[in-house]
């Protein structure tokens, strides 16, 4: 087992239900499915590229397992590791553990006279699956068989990645439907001071993933995470990253103090949607691209 049985008790604790029996990979509803099942609004992603919040899985098969402890990160770093030593699960029973986790935790909804009937029904078989939840997918190393897994089921699958493991990006035969990789820095100072990798070369192999990206023939997308006061700034330097990866689309988003972010962070690093906007036009103006979307509630902004 990864992870004791008093971390998983925690985690447990805080919504997670892990999968397989060796604690590292697992599931916990996304606060937007729950939302939606209630027609009280969808994520963000909903409204930039049409997956259903009500019937996306929220998971990861790494979740104590990172390279970085960004100090925006609202999970618990305490219980991040870098060396995955232990025997893990496989694609199969992770995917069958985490859809019967999810089923269990929605039950709670029926009876429920706010919930949407037909969503509630939907939400039994999820078709869209986000691999992000906590720390980096990639570091599995079956990722390429868990995305494989997924799409024999026919879901959408997103997979969300800080970039560190290059080559296993390069190898991925089974692409996502959608890549994102985070880019959360102008430079290596700004990324080394804010995203506190626990490796070697860790910018060196982010800009390598960054070179890989237009090799992909999914929908790549760079997502950059605002924090006030720290990384929004120099608009021009993360023009000549982002011109590296040619992506489809920049997810410019705010950081928000939640979780356990709040330890390393404060509200005034939550930047207002406003100033996350003007710092995207400035960017969309030194790349040629344009603002094509935007949600003020998730204060984020789309450039395509
Ligand atoms: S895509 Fe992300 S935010 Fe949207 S419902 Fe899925 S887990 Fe939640």
């Amino acid at each position: 087992m990864v992870l004791n049985l008093e971390e998983q008790k925690k985690m447990e604790h805080s919504g997670y239900r892990f999968a397989g029996k060796h604690s590292h990979a697992g599931a916990k509803i996304c606060h937007w499915t729950k939302k939606s099942i209630l027609n009280q609004g969808e994520c963000y992603k909903q409204k930039f590229y049409g997956i259903k919040s009500h019937r996306c899985l929220q998971m990861s098969p790494a979740i104590p397992f990172c390279y970085q402890k960004c100090s925006f990160c609202w999970r618990d770093l305490s219980l991040s590791r870098t060396e995955w030593e232990s025997p893990y699960d496989d694609p199969k029973t992770i995917i069958e553990n985490c859809l019967d986790a999810q089923k269990n935790l929605l039950c709670g909804f029926f009876g429920n006279d706010k919930a949407d009937e037909k969503k509630l029904l939907e939400s039994k078989e999820p078709n869209n699956v986000a691999i992000s939840l906590a720390g980096e997918p990639t570091i599995y190393p079956e990722i390429n068989g868990l995305i494989g897994e997924f799409k024999k089921r026919n879901f959408t699958t997103f997979l969300v990645s800080n970039g560190l493991l290059p080559e296993r990006l390069k190898n991925l035969e089974n692409e996502p439907s959608q890549l994102y990789i985070s880019l959360d820095g102008d430079n290596e100072k700004t990324y080394n001071s804010l995203c506190n990798p626990q490796i070697d070369n860790a910018w060196d192999k982010l800009i390598s993933s960054l070179e890989y990206l237009p090799s992909f023939n999914t929908k790549t997308c760079l997502r950059i995470t605002c924090v006030k006061g720290e990384n929004m700034k120099n608009p021009e330097q993360y023009a000549k990253l982002i011109k590296i990866a040619n992506p489809d689309y920049i997810e410019v988003k705010g950081y928000m103090c939640v979780g356990y972010s709040r330890e390393r962070l404060t509200l005034a690093n939550m930047p207002e949607h406003d100033e996350i906007l003007d710092f995207s036009l400035k960017i969309a103006n030194e790349i040629g691209r344009e603002v094509i979307n935007q949600s003020k509630i998730s204060r984020v902004v789309l450039l395509k």
